[in-house]
């Protein structure tokens, strides 16, 4: 079977792990393959390097290099790079760079600057890390979430990246609107666009339904390859119970006047037959979610571990009538 998932960082890992789980680990002998179009937006260039942390939250999850306890960055990190630049007051301080993580910034970046797309270099620096997914950015190109807030030094209201709302302010000033800085002149990474149009379902991960979900169907070319797509397309509340699990989901969907709830969620993505993009739609115990078109299931939505999560992937599979994993 070919499944292809839309994912952010560290929600979208764990949710890949479950999709490998209830795969047989996807790997070649399964028979499935498994491919992720992942989240950009978060995207940003810091002391002359670029760093993607949706990616590399991924590749570090499914290659064995993360973090656990962070869920994010590298496992056994130092930080003598973070503290040099600080000794030197180089800006921003607020963004730690572990030492192990700058190598991965800096193979990503010399290959930028030789003209590689992102997406061949996330190819070159996978082989390190064999994820037993195709990691594939939702662009080649640079699209970066910027967030509206009243700055709180100045009062003034102006567009911070993401990174400094989210890591800087902890995204204490609220947002009062999203743009996706670079979308307009962007095209969606043609291995995303491939990858939807040939997989046998398309699962939405219980990421940010904002600011990872919402960036990656936003580019230029990927709503549209998913009203296509030739499998039906199932998501997963990442919303329990009116609240966001972990992460800031809560802020964001206030930001764009969408309940936080299983089903404002679900309104939001919208029916595929309507011109949304769900068929399927999964929320947890105790939740409901009425939207016409959209065949819902109740389970439970825990990624507690891969094999609960992995059992949220087959009741995603089974709503739309695919079973046999
Ligand atoms: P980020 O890029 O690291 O912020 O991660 P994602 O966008 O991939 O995922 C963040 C979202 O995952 C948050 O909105 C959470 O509500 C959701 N999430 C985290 N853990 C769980 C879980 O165990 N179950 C469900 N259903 N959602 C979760
Ligand atoms: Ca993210």
């Amino acid at each position: 079977m070919k499944v292809t998932v839309l994912v952010g960082g560290v929600g979208g890992a764990r949710f890949l792990q479950g999709v490998l789980a209830a795969l047989g680990d996807g790997d070649a002998a399964s028979g499935h393959e498994v491919r992720a179009v992942v989240n950009i937006g978060d995207d940003i260039w810091l002391h002359g390097l670029r760093v993607c942390p949706d990616l590399d939250t991924c590749m570090y999850t499914l290659g064995g290099g993360i973090d656990t306890g962070k869920g994010w960055g590298r496992a056994d990190e130092t930080w003598s790079v973070k503290a040099e630049l600080e000794a030197y007051g180089a800006d921003p301080t607020w963004f730690g760079l572990g030492d192990r993580d700058v190598a991965t910034h800096l193979v990503r970046t010399r290959m930028l600057r030789a003209g590689y797309p992102l997406s061949q270099i996330t190819e070159a620096l996978c082989r390190r890390w064999s994820p037993g997914v195709a990691l594939i950015p939702a662009s080649d190109d640079r699209v970066e979430t910027h967030v509206v807030i009243d700055d709180p030094e100045t009062g003034e209201r102006r567009a911070v990246h993401f990174q400094e709302w989210w890591v800087r302010h902890h995204a204490g000033p609220t947002a009062h609107g999203f743009a996706s800085v670079g979308r307009d002149q962007a095209s969606a990474c043609p291995a995303a666009l491939a990858a939807i149009a040939d997989a046998d379902v398309v699962l939405l991960a219980p990421s940010n339904p904002v600011v990872s979900i919402g960036t990656i169907v936003d580019v230029p070319g990927l709503r549209a390859a998913l009203a296509q797509a030739p499998g039906p397309v199932v998501g997963v509340s990442p919303i329990i119970g009116g609240a966001a699990v972990r992460g800031m989901a809560e802020p964001c969907l206030d930001a764009i006047g969408v309940e936080v709830s299983a089903e404002g969620v679900a309104r939001h993505y919208g029916a595929r037959a309507e011109g949304g993009l769900l068929d399927g739609w999964l929320v947890a115990e105790g939740d409901t979610a009425d939207v016409p078109g959209v065949a819902v299931r109740s389970v439970p939505l825990l990624m507690s571990d891969a094999e609960a999560t992995a059992a949220m992937v087959r009741e995603a599979l089974d709503v739309v009538g695919l079973a046999g994993v």
